[in-house]
């Protein structure tokens, strides 16, 4: 259970490592975008040819277009909002995967955790399950 709410937390902050990156990166590219395109009339094709044609080159003398971050940005953004959406699915599910066996009835039933005592549902008897699988 530990395990599994560790994984979550470190899916919570790739996910929000992934949204911070990709948003940073449309925020430049918007901030050029807008720098160049302030004087002139914001046409939509003209902020089309500018993304394609517009460097933007702070990596090591690399260039690369406007429109190359903005696809990445999207790209980044995207994948930390699925990210962390899959983070929460595996907790929730996490929660009820726990297949307990009654020592007197040889009966499984589903429980949230493994318990040190329960009342088993097939017999009643306030029994000591064993753990058959989790997962
Ligand atoms: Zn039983």
């Amino acid at each position: 259970m530990r395990k599994v709410l560790r994984k979550e937390k470190s899916g919570y902050a790739v996910g929000l490592i992934f949204c911070l990156i990709g948003l940073i990166l449309l925020v430049v590219v918007s901030w050029k975008a807008w720098l160049h395109l302030s004087g002139s009339q914001l046409v939509l094709s003209d902020l089309w040819s500018l993304l394609w044609t517009e460097p933007l080159d702070f990596a090591f003398g690399v260039e690369f277009k406007l429109m190359h971050f903005t696809i990445l940005g999207t790209a980044l953004f995207l994948g930390g909002i699925v990210v962390l959406l899959l983070s929460r699915k595996w907790f929730t599910l996490a929660g009820e995967s726990v297949l307990l066996t009654c020592p007197y009835c040889k009966n499984h039933w589903r429980a949230s955790r493994a318990k040190g005592w329960a009342e088993c549902p097939h017999c009643r008897q306030f029994v000591q399950p064993q753990v058959k699988k989790t997962g």
